[in-house]
């Protein structure tokens, strides 16, 4: 599974010709010692390079058409060292096609009080530099994200590093084809969509086959194949047979290993990052697929359950944009599912039936085999494990018929006070922010669904910054919430995307 591409951001810095040639010598030289500095620290998750000055319309022009057409090229980096007349950027920023951080910095971090001079204020006025170029962008209303500080400055690495990985969610995001082998839970709305205007929006592809067509890549996978997976599933799991007969709870098992492998095979010949499936239509599966979906989300693929593609792409998504992470703690579809209203530890159960993605475990992972409440098939074997605690992002894509709204709730993971040993499932808990009450009333307010693309390894801020990209609304909930601001919140945007 491809999860990262070798992708580069150009860094181009803007000048004019009216300073004379050393002072474009100087410009030069200091942004090849920021792009150097860049790539030595260690900071950016991707490679920075240098591209010419840029002075003249047609040398402006040019260098972003190369942007659109070289497909290593995730992003350009724009910093007027000097001024830099925007009308100059015109053409080149009304054909360039891709993400675009316009990064506000000085090369050096000091006024040099003994020093000074009108010929050095000449060469360091990103000042107003910045100022003009940041008009023209804003007046041709291109989305942009702006990052200001010293370049050498930690933080200001560490937000172009955040945004490179927006860039790359950007990029990533007209590349995710989902497959849909079941359609939609009967009469469930909220996991409803349109998928052309999901196409028109973020570029996905979502494509449906009949369950059995996988189902029959899934039965010409080799019993040698399927015990080989079996194999490494009871060295790397703990067994749970709870009175279960050993021979019969492996065939249980092996036909999740074998759904694996058919899946896999499946998905990769026909080039599909993403899968949905239903518990209610598997055709001749024997199991509904849980340990082989839980497997598969692991190795970076999207899943949506009851049909759920929206849940599909964006857990994608954010598999993309994390991936290489270092310290990543994890990405997966979770399902609100049950409450704990004890006063001052009120938090929600996250499951599923069994598709949790073990990215986000902590501790050890069990499989089980129980039977499903649901369904018609025999007691699918499933992973089974808790996860981790610490702030993550809970995200849900809606259709509200005439356009899409995103809503990304920040959330505090935590360990449930006691082990759940009756429950066969993969579970996180957290709390919404600014606290439960009030997050829950802004979520079901905003419209969002019982399911969910969580992650604890991107921000909202990388999230929303993904959104306004694709030029839908987004509604955060989060420590500044109140249900006054977020009602208006809602207002606005019903009123500005229509
Ligand atoms: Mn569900």
């Amino acid at each position: 599974m491809e999860l990262q591409k070798n992708y580069k951001f150009w860094f181009c810095t803007g000048s004019q010709d009216l300073y004379g040639e050393e002072c474009l010598r100087k410009v030069a030289e200091h942004s090849a010692v920021i792009v150097e500095k860049f790539n030595e620290s260690g900071a950016l998750p991707f490679e920075v390079v240098l591209k010419p000055t840029l002075i003249t319309n047609e040398v402006i022009r040019r260098i972003f058409n190369e942007a659109n057409a070289d497909e290593t090229c995730a992003g350009v980096i724009v910093w007027c060292h000097t001024f830099s007349p925007a009308k100059s950027w015109i053409l080149g920023l009304q054909e360039y096609r891709k993400p675009l951080l316009h990064l506000h910095t000085q090369f050096n971090q000091e006024i040099p009080y003994d020093t000074i001079d009108m010929d050095f204020m000449n060469e360091n006025q990103s000042a107003h530099g910045d100022r003009e170029w940041g008009h023209i962008v804003t007046r041709m209303g291109i989305e942009r994200k702006v990052v200001v500080g010293h370049w050498m400055d930690a933080k200001v690495q560490e937000k172009i590093a955040s945004w490179m990985r927006t860039a790359i969610g950007i990029m990533e995001s007209s590349h995710i084809r989902v497959m849909r082998v079941a359609d939609n839970m009967r009469n469930v709305a909220v996991t409803e969509g349109d998928k052309v205007e999901a196409q028109i929006k973020f570029g996905w592809e979502i494509d449906a086959y009949p369950v059995n067509e996988i189902a029959g890549a899934v039965a010409e996978v080799s019993e040698a194949d399927t015990n080989a997976l079996v194999e490494e599933y009871y060295d790397k799991y703990e067994i749970l047979l709870e009175g279960r007969d050993p021979e019969e709870f492996r065939r249980h098992v092996a036909a999740q290993a074998q759904i694996e492998l058919g899946f896999e095979r499946f998905l990769q010949e026909k080039n599909y990052q993403a899968i949905v499936t239903h518990f209610g239509d598997l055709g001749s599966l024997k199991q509904l697929p849980g340990l082989a979906i839980q497997r598969l989300m692991e190795k970076g693929y999207g899943f949506g359950a009851e049909g759920d593609w929206k849940v599909a792409a964006m857990v994608r998504l954010m598999k993309v944009m994390t991936a290489g992470m270092k310290n990543a703690k994890g990405t997966s579809m979770l399902e609100d599912y049950t409450y704990n209203l004890v006063p001052g530890k009120e938090g929600i159960l996250q499951a599923h039936m069994l598709e949790v993605c073990p990215s986000i475990s902590e501790g050890p992972i069990s499989i089980k085999c129980q039977p499903l409440s649901m369904g018609d098939r025999e007691d699918p074997a499933r992973l089974v494990f808790t996860a981790k605690e610490g702030p993550g992002i809970a995200a849900s894509l809606i259709d509200l018929g005439t356009r899409f709204r995103l809503l990304i709730n920040t959330v505090d993971c935590k360990k449930v006070e006691k082990p759940m040993p009756k429950l066969p499932v993969a579970t996180a808990f957290w709390t919404p922010r600014p606290d439960f009450a009030t997050g829950c009333e802004a979520w079901i307010l905003a419209g969002g669904a019982h399911h969910t693309a969580f992650t604890y390894d991107l921000t909202a801020e990388q999230l929303g910054d993904w959104a306004a990209a694709m030029g839908i609304e987004t509604v955060y909930i989060d420590e500044h919430t109140t249900i006054r601001e977020l009602k208006r919140d809602l207002l606005l945007g019903s009123v500005a995307y229509r």
